[in-house]
């Protein structure tokens, strides 16, 4: 395994991946409304990351992932979604899946997101084991 981008680079390249899927293609300005983050800070993120051997930019299509930053991005998401399968099988409200699922998701091992793979499997195969836990909880303060 070649070494892992750092969080923040992971950041990028999810939302690199998410763009490209979604629109075509990943532009700085919506890369930094979407992180929340000003252009410059995209701007220097890009090319360390292109220097990294994870995007390309080419003049007329942009930014493109690399098969290396397109695999890494591609791992990312299935964790992300490994979490949000999780989460949604203990009845999390979605905006506060999404928020809290990207707040942690780049501090996970890839042991602990097994785990919750392994207990979402679980519980999807076993309901009457999740409904009972469900039921077990207390009633969400209002
Ligand atoms: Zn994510």
């Amino acid at each position: 395994m070649p070494p892992s981008p750092s969080q923040s680079a992971e950041d990028y390249l999810e939302r690199i991946h998410e763009l490209i899927e979604e629109k075509g293609y990943a532009r700085v300005v919506d890369i930094a409304s979407s992180l929340r983050v000003k252009q410059a800070s995209v701007t220097s993120m890009v090319q360390k990351l292109g220097e990294l051997g994870y995007l390309n930019y080419e003049k007329y299509r942009g930014l493109i992932l690399t098969e290396k930053g397109r695999m890494i991005a591609c791992n990312i998401q299935k964790r992300h979604e490994t979490l949000s399968r999780f989460f949604s099988l203990l009845g999390l409200d979605a905006d506060i899946q999404k928020r809290d699922i990207e707040g942690i998701e780049h501090h996970l091992s890839p042991a602990t997101v097994d785990v919750l793979a392994d207990l979402a499997e679980f519980f999807e195969t076993n309901p009457e084991t999740l409904k009972l836990f469900l039921k077990s909880r207390k009633p969400p303060k209002a």
